[in-house]
C-alpha cells in the first residue's frame, strides 16, 4: 500500500481532474479544520479516508486515483439546469449557515460577492466574478456552475443531485463518528468522545474508555520528555490524567527550557487546551493548576509555565478590581494580546460583568507582581495537597 502526503495527494488529484467538467477544488484534500467531525474527505459524494501513518495524516494513493478518475468521468450536462433558491442570498454576510447546508453556503458566498443584492446583476463583470471565485464547497467550485435567467438562479441538475448526496454522506459519516466503538452509545455532537489512536480517531464513551485502561499512577514521575520518548512507556496505555474520560495520546510535558519534565499522559483534546493556555481558559478547569504542578521543576521554583501567567494575573484582577460606578460585581478581564513577561507588564481591558455597556477601563500587572501572584497560587495548591 502506498501512502501519500496531503500535498502529494492534492497534486495527483489536480493532475487527474484538470479536464473534468465538474469544477473540482483539489485543495479540499489538504484542508484541515481544527475539529474534524470524522476522518474522511468528501469530493462531491466521493468519500476518501485519511489515515494516521508515521504520526501524520496520509492518504492511500489508490483511493486518490479512484476518486480522481470518478470526478473526471462525472457527466455534467450544462444545458439541463434547474432553478435553485439560495436563502442566504441578500442577507448579511456575517450569517454562517450549517456545515452541510449547501443552499445557505452558496447564498452566503453570493452575498459576500455583492452585499445587499438579492438578484443577480446581469453584467459581464458579475459573470467574471462568479468564474474567478475560489469559494468552494464539497470539493467543488459552485459559483462557476451558476447561471441566472428570468430572475432565477440556475444550477446543472446533476450538480444539485450531487450536492444533495454530498450532504447525506457528510451527515451520515458525522453521525457514525459519534457512536461509541465498544457499546454503541451515541455521543454528543462534535468532538468530545473522539480520540486519536492508531490510524485515526476512535470514538469511545467515558465508561468504555475507563473500562479498558488503567489510571496513570506516576510511573514516569521526575522523568523528562526525552527520556519518555526513548522508553518503552506509551501514553496510550493510560487514561488521560486530566479529564479521565479518554485514552491518552501524548506524554504531556512542561515546556519551560530548564524543566522538560513529564506531567502525565494526556488526550489530544486536553493537550491542545493546555497549549493554548488563557485563550482556552485552561486554568479554569478543575484541577488544572494541580495538574501543571506535576512538573518537579515548577514545584521547586514555585512557578507555572510562562504562557499561563496572563491567565493567573487576570484572575487576580477579577478578584480585586472593583471600579464599576453602579455595582461591586467582579469585572470581565480580557488580556491585551501579545503580553510578554520578559518585555514588561501584562495589560488587560476590564468591563463590568453586570453592566458591560459602562465604559471599560484598563489595568496592568508588572512582571514581578505577576510572578508573586503565580507563586501565591502555587503555594496555595501545594498547601491544599499536603493537607489532604
Ligand atoms: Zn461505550
Ligand atoms: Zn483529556
Ligand atoms: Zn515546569
Ligand atoms: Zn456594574
Amino acid at each position: 500500500m502506498s501512502y501519500l502526503t496531503p500535498a502529494a495527494a492534492q497534486a495527483l488529484l489536480t493532475e487527474l481532474t484538470c479536464d473534468a467538467q465538474l469544477a473540482v477544488d483539489p485543495r479540499e484534500i489538504t484542508r484541515s479544520r481544527r475539529f474534524e467531525p470524522h476522518d474522511h474527505v468528501l469530493l462531491g459524494d466521493i468519500v476518501v479516508r485519511r489515515f494516521r501513518h508515521g504520526g501524520r495524516w496520509k492518504y492511500i494513493e489508490q483511493d486518490i486515483r479512484q476518486a480522481g478518475h470518478a470526478l473526471a468521468r462525472f457527466g455534467l450536462d450544462l444545458h439541463d439546469v434547474v432553478p435553485v433558491q439560495f436563502y442566504g442570498a441578500g442577507t448579511s454576510a456575517g450569517l454562517r449557515p450549517e456545515r452541510t447546508d449547501w443552499r445557505g453556503a452558496i447564498g452566503s458566498y453570493l452575498s459576500d460577492l455583492a452585499p445587499g443584492q438579492s438578484t443577480a446583476p446581469a453584467s459581464l463583470a458579475w459573470t467574471a466574478s462568479l468564474w474567478s471565485s475560489t469559494r468552494s464547497l464539497a470539493g467543488t467550485f459552485p459559483l462557476r456552475l451558476l447561471s441566472h435567467a428570468d430572475g432565477q438562479w440556475l444550477l446543472p441538475r446533476a450538480y444539485v443531485e450531487l450536492l444533495d448526496r454530498w450532504r447525506e454522506r457528510e451527515e451520515d459519516l458525522t453521525a457514525r463518528a459519534r457512536i461509541c466503538k465498544d457499546c454503541g452509545a451515541q455521543g454528543p455532537s462534535g468532538y468530545e468522545w473522539r480520540t486519536l489512536e492508531g490510524t485515526g480517531y476512535v470514538t469511545r464513551c467515558p465508561a468504555c474508555s475507563a473500562a479498558g485502561l488503567p489510571h496513570y499512577a506516576d510511573q514516569l514521575a521526575g522523568r523528562t520528555y526525552k527520556w519518555a520518548k526513548q522508553s518503552a512507556h506509551r501514553a496510550a496505555e493510560y487514561l488521560c490524567r486530566l479529564c479521565g474520560a479518554r485514552r491518552a495520546y501524548v506524554w504531556d510535558h512542561c515546556h519551560q527550557p530548564t524543566h522538560q519534565y513529564v506531567r502525565g499522559p494526556l488526550c489530544t483534546s486536553c493537550n491542545t487546551t493546555e497549549g493554548r493556555g488563557p485563550e482556552a481558559a485552561f486554568l479554569q478547569r478543575d484541577g488544572a493548576a494541580r495538574y501543571l504542578l506535576h512538573c518537579p521543576g515548577c514545584r521547586r521554583d514555585r512557578s507555572l509555565p510562562d504562557h499561563h501567567y496572563a491567565a493567573v494575573a487576570g484572575a487576580h484582577l477579577a478578584q480585586t478590581e472593583r471600579r464599576c460606578r453602579l455595582c461591586t460585581a467582579p469585572p470581565t478581564v480580557t488580556p491585551v494580546p501579545g503580553a510578554d513577561l520578559t518585555r514588561g507588564p501584562l495589560r488587560y481591558t476590564l468591563t463590568c460583568s453586570r453592566h458591560p455597556w459602562e465604559t471599560p477601563w484598563t489595568a496592568s500587572v508588572p512582571a514581578d507582581q505577576a510572578r508573586a501572584i503565580v507563586t501565591d497560587l502555587v503555594e496555595a495548591v501545594l498547601a491544599d495537597d499536603s493537607a489532604r
